[in-house]
This record gives C-alpha cells, structure tokens and sequence, in this order.
C-alpha cells in the first residue's frame, strides 16, 4: 500500500484530499504546517508527498529544499499545491525540482490521475538498471548519475530529460515528447520550465554539456556518440 504525506494548513483541502486517497486505497498522513510536514516527511518516509506553499511554520519550498538536502527523501515524488493566480509558483516550483503541481481547486479526478502517474515514474522501469552513454551512467532505481564515474548530483527532472535523450541519441526529440515523458502531459507552464531545466543541465555536465543540442523549431537532441 502507498503512503502519501498531506502537508496543508487548510483543513478542509487537507480532510477532502485525505478522504480521497483513501477511499483510493492509500494510506495517509497528514501535517498541518511546515515544520512538522518536514519531521513526518523524514520519518515516516511516504511514498509520495502533496505539499503545500503557503504554510505556517515553514513555507513549502523550504519543506523542499529541506527534504531534497536529505537522504531520506531526496528522491521523494513531491507535487505542489499551489493557489490559481500563482502562475509564477508553478514555475518556480517546478524549476526547484518538484516533480509536479497541482492548482487549486483540483477535482478528486485530476488530484487521483497526478498521483497515480507519478507513482507509476516512480517504480523502476522494465529492463536493465544500468545505462550508460559515453562519460554518462545512469542507474535507474536510484535515480544516480555519473560523470565520468564520478557521481554528479542531478535534479529527477534533468536525470529523466538526460536519460529519455541519451537513449535516442542522433535524434532530435520534439519538446512536447519530452515534457510527456517527465510530467505525463505537456502544457504551458511545464513548456516554460523546459529550457531553465535544459540549462542548468548543461551546466551541470560541465565539457560534457556541449553533447546537448537544441535543435530549432523542434527542441532537444543528444549527439551521437564516438562510442
Ligand atoms: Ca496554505
């Protein structure tokens, strides 16, 4: 069974999710504010985590700066909740590395589809746990990157973006498959994201940052390697 962590000041949004997800069929807790979300957070180690901005306490993107510091949590799926006019939340939250967001108010139906995707990303996918692409390595279940064996801390958004490249190398990927790939669905504010995502992902790659290619009109292509 699936445990998922409510961190909501808002009684009634953090009862209403509450008694979704369980009537779903998964476990819940529940803080009510940001310190206390983070304690849950780190000891109970949910499997997923709806967190909040605007909190007592501690406001919700340090919960996840906290959470992201920690080896407990730090691959933790964690979606935001965040109020409608806040578009720039959205994007920021998703630049920090939040896996995704959901707007208030959300039906039960869109609340259930988000969690079930990202649960779904989550598990380890089919096949083998090892790939590795020139100085590249990725293991999967751990979500660990190397860099010339050495390992090289990357956000679960740019390990996906690299991984989803360098599996198709010499091929440009269209920027609507990408965002597919690590959100499940493509739309305005994850478009945004994109390029800030891609960026800091070249810089993380140091030298290695120039194999990354944006291919105009289309999005994002990995160079073919001289194996
Ligand atoms: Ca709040």
């Amino acid at each position: 069974m699936h445990r998922i962590l409510i961190v909501e000041d808002e009684q009634d949004i953090a009862d209403l999710i509450g008694y979704n997800l369980q009537r779903a069929g998964f476990e819940v807790i529940k803080a009510h504010d940001g310190l206390v979300g983070t304690e849950l957070a780190l000891r109970e180690r949910p499997d997923l985590i709806l967190l909040d901005l605007m909190l007592p306490g501690r406001d919700g993107y340090a919960v996840f700066r906290e959470l992201r510091r920690d080896p407990r949590t730090v691959n933790t799926p964690v979606i935001m909740l965040t109020a409608r006019a806040q578009t720039e939340d959205r994007i920021q939250g998703l630049e920090a590395g939040a896996d995704d967001y959901l707007t208030k108010p959300f039906s039960p139906k869109e609340l259930m589809l988000r969690v079930q995707a990202i649960l779904k990303r989550a598990e380890a996918p089919p096949g083998a746990v090892d790939f590795t692409y020139g100085p590249f390595r990725f293991d999967k279940n751990s979500l660990k990157f190397y860099l010339n064996n050495e390992p090289t801390e990357l956000t679960s958004t740019e390990f996906k973006l690299l991984l989803f490249l360098c599996e198709r190398p010499g091929k440009a990927q269209d920027r609507n498959d990408l965002l597919r790939t690590v959100w499940g669905y493509s739309d305005a504010t994850h478009s945004r994201t994109l390029d800030t995502h891609m960026k800091r992902l070249r810089q993380k790659l140091g030298t290695y940052g120039t194999l990354v290619e944006t291919v105009r009109g289309v999005g994002y292509c990995v160079s073919q390697a001289d194996a």
